[in-house]
């Protein structure tokens, strides 16, 4: 902790850092840091001050999961923590006894084993900083504000004060925005992810689940592990269950590339249209599928018959008629400059019309999760409906009611539990986090028109409410969304803590 007295610029004395969260991306950004302080020889006498409000330091929360059937839904080969080092997790892999044999580059591990990497990653960079003078204090407590100032960023964690001169927040995802309206109901799972989970669901008790994404596979495949009994229902109001991953093929991308944009934005200096990005992605996957694709046929409402749907997309995942997904796959790097190349009305409409859609395929699933839900599908273990429209609770009969219509049939079901799988919120407004609020209210942050918090899309320096962005305080994670759109993976997110950290190196050479 620094005394105000003691303040000195950092030219004059060894810099001082606060990483706050220590999930994946926050060992993204220490590991990057601790490397860059190391090439750059000034280590020696460094403070890094790294804060976790969870238990596990470098765990996160999506692979904090203890339970097998909880998969990474990207493979093993896009994992790892060192960005210059592709296979690095792979190999790791390998040297686990609980990790499947022979797991390779296209491997679909439980998540709970990146979890133990991770954390074993960060320990490993832990003691290399210090052998080098790095002085790293881990304080478990939750940082609920951060304020800069001329002297640097002051961060409030529990009741101490700490001066540092660069503040890196890696928070995470927000909870889900929706459904608080229920988060009073004992039998209401808000997150599936904090908290009890789904613990303390009676096994023979009628079950909800609203949205179809992975985190309600997660909770389908919990449940059937964990000997459910009870009838349970997926509700979702547009799309049905994610597609299914088949085997990954090299694709080199011929119109979704850096050039193509260039050429067709004028050097980014034209916004580009929805049809024009849309013409891009046409044009590659029909050329690379070597077909035209009746569009009107993909884009159409589900199937009521998700059995036959998930049958179907298993058996084109087995004989690997999926080449769509590896070309998808490979547009993953090139996608936030597509998305920086977009005109706003492009990527709100984007966002609003069609982002359940591209969810449903690029985030789709590893075969061997969708073969276990075919399992329960056919066995009749779970439902999934589409257009849901209301959801309430009676009080009275302690029962949740979703009520919709599917292809123009209205239905109703009433379960005990509602578990909300919806993914993660995107309203700053409405976080519970002190410290997004206290940054929002003073106007150091602002929220990004579709979400998340407003960043420089190359050094992740967050942007306050007069547009100005910060030279100290830096956002990376899944709430820069609305400027890099693809965050939910590790590897964009890592990619970005590089960023930040190459952001820093630089105004620090310059101070
Ligand atoms: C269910 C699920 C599955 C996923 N699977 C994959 C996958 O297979 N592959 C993939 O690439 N991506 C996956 N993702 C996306 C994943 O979330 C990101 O890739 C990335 O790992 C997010 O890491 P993070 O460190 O930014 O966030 P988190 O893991 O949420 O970590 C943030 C940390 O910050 C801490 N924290 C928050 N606020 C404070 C505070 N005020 N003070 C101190 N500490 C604080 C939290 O306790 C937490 O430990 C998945 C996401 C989910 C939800």
């Amino acid at each position: 902790m620094s005394a105000d007295s003691d303040v000195v610029t950092p030219a004059a004395r060894p810099p001082r850092f606060a990483v706050a969260g220590m999930g994946a991306t926050g060992v993204g950004v220490f590991v990057a840091l601790v490397r860059s302080l190391l090439d750059g020889g000034r280590a020696e006498g460094c403070e890094v001050h790294i804060f976790e409000t969870g238990e596990r330091l470098g765990a996160g929360v999506a692979y904090s999961t203890p339970h097998d059937c909880h998969l990474l839904n990207m493979r093993a080969g896009t994992m790892s923590v060192q960005a210059d080092d592709p296979d690095h997790f792979v190999r790791w892999l390998a040297g686990r006894q609980d990790a499947p044999a022979e797991a390779k580059e296209a491997t679909y591990v439980p998540r709970r084993l990146f979890a133990s990497y991770l954390q074993e990653h960060f320990g490993e960079a832990l003691r290399e900083a210090r052998r080098a003078g790095i002085r790293v204090s881990t304080h478990r407590a939750v940082v609920s504000d951060c304020r800069e100032d001329a002297r640097g960023v002051h961060l409030i964690a529990g009741v101490d004060h700490f001066l540092v001169d660069y503040a890196f927040l890696c928070l995470g995802d927000l909870p889900s925005t929706e459904y608080l309206e229920f988060t009073k109901v004992p039998t209401y799972v808000h997150s599936m992810w904090q908290g009890a989970g789904l613990e303390g669901v009676d096994p023979d008790a009628t079950v909800g689940i609203i949205g179809s994404s992975l985190t309600a596979v997660d909770a389908l495949l919990l449940l059937r592990s964990t000997g459910h009994r009870g009838a349970v229902s997926c509700f979702s109001r547009r799309r049905s269950l994610p597609k299914v991953q088949g085997p990954r093929v090299d694709h080199t991308l011929k119109y979704v590339t850096e050039e193509e944009l260039r050429r067709l934005s004028a050097d980014f200096t034209r916004e580009l249209e929805l049809d024009e990005v849309a013409g891009l992605f046409r044009r590659e996957l029909e050329e690379g599928l070597g077909i035209a694709i009746d569009w009107t046929r993909v884009l159409a409402e589900p199937d009521a018959s998700f059995t036959g749907t998930l049958a179907r997309d298993v058996r084109l995942a087995e004989n690997g008629q999926t080449l769509w997904y590896s070309i998808l796959d490979a547009t993953s790097e090139v996608i936030p400059l597509v998305w920086r190349a977009m005109s706003p009305a492009a990527r709100e409409s984007f966002v609003r019309d069609h982002l359940s859609i591209w969810s449903m395929f690029r985030h789709c699933m590893p075969l061997d999760n969708a073969r276990r839900l075919l399992d329960m599908a056919e066995d009749g273990a779970f439902e999934a409906l589409t257009g849901l429209t209301a959801v309430s609770y009676d009080e009275d009969r302690e029962l949740f009611r979703m009520e919709g219509a599917q292809a123009g049939e209205p239905f109703a079901r009433e379960v005990r539990y509602l578990v909300n799988a919806t993914g993660t919120g995107f309203a700053l407004d409405r976080s519970d986090s002190s410290l997004i609020q206290n940054m929002l209210m003073r106007g150091d942050i602002r929220p990004h028109p579709l979400g998340g918090i407003d960043v420089d899309f190359d050094t992740m320096r967050v942007i306050g409410r007069d547009g100005s962005p910060s030279d100290r305080a830096l956002y990376i994670g899944p709430l820069t969304r609305g400027v890099h759109f693809y965050t939910n993976s590790f590897e964009t997110n890592l990619a970005n803590a590089h960023s930040a950290v190459a952001a820093v190196a630089a105004h620090l050479a310059d101070s």
